[in-house]
């Protein structure tokens, strides 16, 4: 029996938002940083100041705030991102089904911020939670409990699953089934028992390597394709015969900014990418809003089945679950109105 059956929907969804650092080279080349700033002691909210010419010449400022639950500005080091993070990570260790996902448009951060680099500080939320929830079942494997791990690290790119963990080509086919006992399964995919915290790097080098392997004829693919890390704990307790199961799913978005159009129209793989993001980041959004909306438990529709990612995440989603929405914005002044789109989809489903 699942030994958490509480329904908590009403603030199960939160909102977080990261500016990433001005990097060294962007200095060099002096890009420019947008006018953004962070009033307030309670680092949650942040503004972003939009200059623009009127028609008689005179420069016009607009002034656009937005808040968040949580607003790290680009000094916070990956520690106190995941400091912030940590409970939610390891409540599937309670039974929760928990989805944590990185959102912005390519170069904004999101892959730093779930992987992270190789430097011990530098270590993203994957290896972090990996790590944490390790340490949370040791303390109660003191109580009785025994706990299994299993990690599963899939990409979704023009709505065909891949497995990034998986070997060969790229061309198994693999389906999602939704099981009556509330666990998602997809067929053929590679599921790795985790044993210790620092596997968890050996399977994020296996799968950047095969996406390097697979990146032959597209650039950059990976910043055109979900990838979705997925860790399920079970745990038993013998001596009182209770059970639980949940699971924590990282998820790097595919990059949310929109291509010129002319641009994308000459490549017809870049219009079939483009269009495949689209959709399924707005069936994101669409999913979370419907969700976060009141009284979403009782609402017969919530659009899961509009995008391969949303239908994949279905039981993490929906019921049981806690949704975190990490907002990546790059701070140069060139990417303002990325940014800007950025922040409006969060305040969709914030
Ligand atoms: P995305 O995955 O959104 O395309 P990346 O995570 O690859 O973006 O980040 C773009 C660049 O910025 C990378 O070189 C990355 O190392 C760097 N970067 C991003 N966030 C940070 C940060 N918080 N601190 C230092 N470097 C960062
Ligand atoms: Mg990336």
């Amino acid at each position: 029996k699942l030994h958490n059956t509480v329904m908590e929907l009403k603030g199960n969804i939160r909102v977080f938002c990261r500016v990433r650092p001005i990097l060294p080279h962007e200095t060099e080349n002096d890009e420019g940083m947008a006018l953004i700033s962070f009033p307030g002691k309670e680092c949650r909210e942040i503004v972003l100041s939009q200059s623009s010419e009127t028609a008689t010449g005179a420069s016009r400022e607009a002034v656009l705030p937005f808040s968040f639950d949580r607003v790290f500005q680009p000094q916070a080091s990956q520690a106190q991102v995941f400091e912030e993070i940590s409970q939610l990570a390891q409540s599937c260790t309670d039974g929760y089904n928990v989805c944590i996902f990185g959102y912005g448009q390519t170069s904004s951060g999101k892959t730093y911020t779930m992987e992270g680099g190789t430097a011990e500080e530098a270590q993203g939320m994957i290896p972090r939670a990996v790590r944490q929830i390790f340490e949370v079942t040791e303390e109660l494997a003191r109580r009785g409990w025994k706990y299994k791990m299993e990690g599963q690290f899939l990409e979704i790119y023009n709505e065909t699953i891949n497995d990034l963990l998986g070997v060969g080509e790229l061309d198994k086919k693999h389906e999602i089934k939704h099981e009556k006992n509330g666990r998602t399964t997809v067929t053929d995919v590679v599921i790795v028992p985790l044993e210790s915290p620092s596997q968890v790097r050996t399977l994020l080098a296996r799968a950047q390597s095969r996406r390097t392997v697979h990146a032959t004829l597209m650039n950059e693919r990976s910043s055109r394709s979900h990838s979705v890390f997925t860790l399920r704990v079970s745990g038993t307790n013998p001596l009182t015969g209770e059970f639980c199961e949940g699971c924590l799913n990282l998820v790097d978005l595919a990059g949310s900014e929109r291509l010129a159009t002319s641009g994308a129209a000459n490549d017809k793989d870049r219009l079939k990418e483009t269009q495949a993001i689209n959709k399924s980041l707005s069936a994101l959004g669409d999913v979370i809003a419907a969700l976060g909306e009141k009284g979403a438990a009782e609402k017969a529709h919530i659009p899961y089945r509009n995008s391969k990612l949303t239908y994949l995440l279905q039981n993490s989603l929906s019921g049981n679950s806690k949704t975190l929405m990490m907002l990546n914005l790059s701070p140069l002044a060139a990417h303002l109105n990325e940014s800007l789109c950025s922040l409006r989809f969060a305040t969709k489903v914030n």
